[in-house]
């Protein structure tokens, strides 16, 4: 028998947390746990820009044939210009390949397989913390996974001298993974000063930056929140990319992401991207087309591109006005304990420094659900459950 003494897998921490949500009678308890837009209302919509995108492919559609490896035909050159700019000279310079691919995750899956398998990477670096599944992914592919110093406890702050000094240890051709804006779970980025200085680091000690963008557009801006990547693009002769259009465009449900590679020339470039090819037939042959399908409908088209900009503004803004107002609702309570660090943070998430046994009495008294960590995802807060959210925080610290 093979399955009879298998043990059971441990619940995922932050998906198994949605199940307990789920299962929790009460009526005003509150998910803050995973990482998905919520609206004022509570619910994650889908955008108007992706409706519309939608609407038009129904009426031109004509075959559900097979893809190729590498995805809708138009995607890639769509993907470049939003990650590196239209008429940047890394977008023209014939270094660039991209490949569609499953999500955010997906993407990292297929670049870690390349990584093993084709580079002979041996090690990859993440930040400490880091997003959960980071260390699964990337130990299932095979890689021997190191940390570095990233989060000051004490100031709520980035702590970069730390960060250099561990990353001053890696070797050549190791992998440094970085988050390319968003931070998962600590919300602190690096300024453009801090990312030249990381470049500078990675081409010297011969290692290459992995960047993991999942929230383009979620800090300060779409173009606003590439310029760690383009300008760390300018300076290593080589670095990929696995984005996420989950979050951004709404499509969770659609695994849509990419996989891009800068090469220090178009030839080594081409020979590389082969492998990606290779890589992705033995494991899903070719991806699914319709979340592809829409993005390029939408970034091909002057006026979609321009509604869902204005839609990934109204999210960012939503986001940025739940911090300003939880931290202003908190000093209301009475509560003392500074928390304004939390209006400083980007995108999604608050690290708010809520003790493991904090987050399980929220959990277990108020029915307010929260990552182990004490990761908050403020696009869980709205002005509705905000009252009861401060109420049951201030009754747990
Ligand atoms: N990277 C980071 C940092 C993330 O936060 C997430 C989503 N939580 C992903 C990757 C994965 O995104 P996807 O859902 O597109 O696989």
């Amino acid at each position: 028998m093979l399955f009879s003494a298998i043990e059971q897998a441990p619940a995922d921490p932050i998906l198994g947390l949605t199940d307990a949500f789920k299962a929790d009678a009460r009526s005003n308890k509150i998910n803050l746990g995973v990482g998905i837009y919520k609206n004022e209302a509570g619910q994650t919509p889908v955008l108007d820009s992706v409706k519309k995108a939608e609407a038009l492919l129904l009426e031109t559609q004509t075959s559900k044939s097979y893809l190729g490896i590498e995805g809708v035909a138009e995607y890639s050159a769509l993907v470049q210009d939003l990650l590196f700019g239209e008429s940047s000279d890394i977008r023209q310079s014939n270094r660039l390949f991209t490949a569609q691919a499953p999500g955010g995750t997906g993407s990292l899956r297929v670049a870690a397989e390349f990584l093993v398998n084709v580079a002979n990477v041996s090690t990859i670096w993440v930040s400490n913390p880091t997003w959960a599944n980071h260390n699964a992914i990337f130990t299932a592919a095979g890689l021997t996974v190191k940390s570095y110093r990233y989060y000051d406890k004490q100031n709520h702050g980035l702590d970069f001298d730390g960060m250099l000094a561990d990353l001053s240890q890696v070797e050549a051709n190791d992998v440094v993974l970085v988050h390319g804006c968003c931070h998962n779970p600590t919300g602190i980025d690096l300024n453009l000063e801090q990312w030249q200085q990381l470049a500078n680091l990675c081409k010297q000690q011969q290692a290459m930056p992995l960047f993991d963008f999942a929230y383009q557009g979620f800090a300060n801006g779409v173009e606003e929140d590439a310029a760690g990547l383009r300008l760390v693009a300018s300076i290593v002769p080589e670095l990929m990319v696995a984005n996420s259009f989950s979050k951004n465009f709404g499509l969770y449900n659609e695994r849509i992401g990419g996989i891009t590679l800068l090469s220090e020339s178009t030839d080594s470039g081409q020979r590389a991207f082969s492998q990606v090819k290779k890589t992705i037939r033995a494991i899903y042959s070719n991806p699914p087309a319709h979340g592809a399908l829409i993005v390029a409908t939408i970034l091909a088209n002057p006026e979609l591109k321009q509604l869902w900009i204005e839609e990934v503004k109204q999210m960012r803004e939503r986001i940025h006005k739940m911090r300003t107002l939880f931290v202003s609702k908190l000093a209301d309570a009475g509560i003392t304990q500074d928390f304004s660090f939390i209006e400083r943070q980007n995108g999604m998430f608050s690290f708010s420094g809520l003790s493991v046994e904090q987050v399980d009495r929220l959990k277990q008294e108020f029915g307010i659900y929260i990552v182990g960590s004490g990761r908050i995802s403020v696009a869980g807060m709205t002005r509705s459950n905000m009252d009861d959210l401060v109420a049951g925080i201030k009754a747990v610290l």
